[in-house]
């Protein structure tokens, strides 16, 4: 079983954020005395620190118990810091890139993601290729920086980078920060699919797909609420020409060339997916150890389509 989506802090980045609380603002409260501390980074999406997103061996452990041969394992959307200096989000992400690729050089169980300052395209470009020139299969990012959506021009290096390379790029959401969510948990429970729906929605949309396709686009929690729309893009598709132009296919043409996890807790809807993009675009994914997790990722059988995607990445 292999598992394409689950997070983990490396000593080496809790080690960087204790030097540097002040500077990200971090802030750890104890909410509840049956459980870890919660991390609060500049007033944001505060998590609890459970000792799995940090104790390498227990991880570890945790991952043999399950039967998982490999884990493409991604930092943490807390940490991505994007709305820091460019300065302070490089160093981070340096930091955090280094030590996953101490680990998967340690441990042939663990593949590895990097994150990168997109608050700083050019750099974030150059930090992508670093990484991947040693042992990272790619990167993991936020579905857009600030205002700015992906196929925004500003981000046009990291993506010429991107397709040079052949990368993996996780499009991983955030929590939505539109105000009406601000109740009954709804900035993660239909927040976090709807970010990654808008994200990827503008990228299909855009025609991007087209210009880069040597980029392997996973999508998180089986592609947010896009899939289930695929029929309302296709018909905006047949009936306006400025949705037709910038295309070369309808829509549920290009979402068969995303791949998406599995982390969806509902087999008729992962049946759904399989069904409408292909089994070898669905890969086993847990989420683990959020909360929201499907741990161990419900999705076994697709070693094939797991190892073209993660194995062939600098080719
Ligand atoms: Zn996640």
């Amino acid at each position: 079983m292999y598992d394409v989506h689950t997070h983990f802090i490396p000593t080496e980045v809790m080690d960087w954020l204790e030097e540097n609380k002040r500077r990200v603002n971090a802030a750890k409260e104890k909410k509840d005395a049956d459980k870890s501390v919660f991390l609060n980074i500049n007033g944001k999406w505060a998590f609890e620190l459970k000792e799995l997103f940090i104790d390498e061996q227990l991880y570890l452990e945790k991952q043999k118990e399950s039967g998982i041969v490999q884990s493409l394992v991604s930092p943490i959307p807390q940490l991505f810091l994007y709305e820091f200096d460019k300065e302070t989000t490089l160093e981070l992400s340096k930091v955090y890139n280094d030590a996953l690729c101490r680990m998967s050089k340690s441990f042939p169980s663990i593949a590895g993601l990097a994150t990168l300052p997109l608050n700083a395209p050019g750099l974030a470009a150059d930090e992508l290729s670093r990484s991947m020139s040693k042992g990272l299969k790619g990167a993991i990012i936020g579905p857009g920086c600030g205002n700015l959506l992906l196929t925004d021009a500003a981000f046009t290096p990291l993506w010429e980078e991107a397709n040079r390379l052949g990368s993996v790029i996780f499009i991983h959401p955030l929590l939505s920060e539109d105000p009406r969510l601000r109740r009954r948990m709804m900035p993660n429970l239909i927040g976090v699919p709807w970010e990654t729906t808008l994200c990827a929605t503008d990228i299909l949309l855009s025609g991007m797909m087209d210009k880069y396709p040597r980029v392997k686009i996973l999508l998180a929690h089986g592609g947010g609420l896009l899939p289930y729309q695929v029929g309302r893009l296709d018909k905006g598709y047949s009936q306006w020409e400025q949705v037709k132009s910038t295309l070369q296919a309808p829509p549920s043409e290009y979402l068969k060339r995303f791949w998406y996890d599995s982390v969806l807790w509902n087999s008729e809807a992962l049946q759904f997916l399989l069904k409408l993009v292909g089994e070898e675009k669905v890969l086993p994914g847990s989420d683990f150890p959020f909360d929201l997790c499907a741990w161990p990722p419900v999705l076994a059988e697709n070693e094939a389509a797991y190892l073209s995607f993660v194995g062939d990445s600098r080719s």
